[in-house]
């Protein structure tokens, strides 16, 4: 009996960012072949009871006929309709004056655009020159068509301060004021990110929890639930459960432009692939999904969480993270790395 409901997110079009912090990791760019969305749920079809279908992973509506693209996405779902998140391409907001009314007509109201201070540093971390000053323009084009922007913030070492210089911008901007004209909210939040994809190779750079300036702390997110490395590595040292991600009956798969299939816990990399569409049969992989029977879930499953700090933790830290799971999310990862 088919149970178990479905969520696609093909990388069918790709990304032109290339954050350092990305979570998902980078990929190259290479559209799939014409075909591939429906071929892909036909894959699935026979095991699932609804399939929901989303024709990017990484950068939404970045192909160019992101109009026609989210109708066959609606199309080829099966039992299930793909919902608009607050999400949206800065990229093209700034390069097709088409794509704001497009957003409205399917009821965008808020979208998050990602900054990592002002010019020069965001620039580094988007990996392109000009993405701060397009996400400025983007700001304004959605302002203008009455989205509210909510500016997310990733910090480190590297900005902190800088991200003063941002606050102001946005003071200067008067973006709370515009928004509320609008009857919608500005929001600017902070927060360090999860440690996985990119964002690992800036462990170095992780800012120490009391190296927050004081300004920027009512900004930073849930600061009071936040720990340094030092305290979970205290909290965590007897912890004998293990941190298995697991699914109930809603799974949803990340897929590569290779066709391989990734499930969405944690950064697409080889330990974590399930397996590949194009060289696997589908009974085969299905089980794999269901029985959650991949290399780096079996590490998982048979590592205490005591074992992963005793191994990865480093007490004498105090650089910040912001959720528990986020930590052994880290440690997980720094287990597999070693063993693969
Ligand atoms: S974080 Fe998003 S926009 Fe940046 S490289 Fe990754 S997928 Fe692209």
């Amino acid at each position: 009996m088919k149970t178990n409901n479905l969520t696609i997110s093909a990388d069918i079009y790709g990304c032109p960012n290339r954050c350092k912090h990305c979570w998902l990791g980078h990929m190259p760019n290479r559209k799939m072949p014409d075909g591939s969305d429906e071929m892909i749920v036909n894959y699935f079809k026979p095991h699932f009871h609804s399939i929901t279908f989303y024709s990017w992973v990484r950068e939404p509506d970045y192909c160019e006929n992101y109009v026609e693209r989210w109708q066959r996405d609606i199309q080829i779902s099966v039992n299930a309709k793909p919902q608009r998140f607050e999400l949206a391409s800065f990229w093209r907001l700034v390069r097709d004056k088409n794509y704001v009314r497009f957003l409205k007509s399917v009821g965008v109201n808020k979208v998050q655009l990602t900054f990592f201070g002002t010019e020069e540093i965001t620039d580094w971390y988007i990996g392109r020159k000009g993405a701060y000053q397009e996400l400025l323009r983007a700001t304004e084009i959605l302002i203008k068509n009455k989205i509210a922007p909510r500016w997310q913030v990733f910090i480190s070492t590297k900005n902190a301060t800088d991200i003063i210089k941002l606050l102001s911008k946005s003071k200067e901007l008067n973006l709370s004021e515009r928004c509320k004209d609008f009857g919608e909210k500005f929001s600017f939040f902070i927060h360090s990110g999860s440690c996985d994809g990119e964002n690992r190779k800036l462990y170095p750079f992780r800012i120490n929890r009391e190296d927050i300036l004081a300004e920027l702390i009512p900004y930073y997110n849930n600061f009071s639930e936040t720990k340094t490395e030092a305290e979970l590595c205290e909290f965590l040292a007897k912890d004998s459960t293990c941190f298995a991600y697991h699914n109930e009956n809603e799974i949803t798969l990340n897929i590569a432009n290779s066709f391989d299939v990734y499930f969405n816990f944690t950064h697409m990399r080889p330990e974590w692939k399930i397996g590949n569409i194009l060289t696997d049969k589908s009974s085969e992989l299905v089980r794999r999904i269901i029985n959650e029977d991949i290399p780096a879930l079996r590490v998982a499953k048979n590592t205490p969480v005591s074992k992963l700090v005793k191994q990865f933790g480093d007490p004498q830290s105090h650089k910040i993270f912001d959720c528990v799971d986020d930590y052994k999310a880290y440690l997980l990862n720094e287990m597999i790395r070693s063993q693969f």
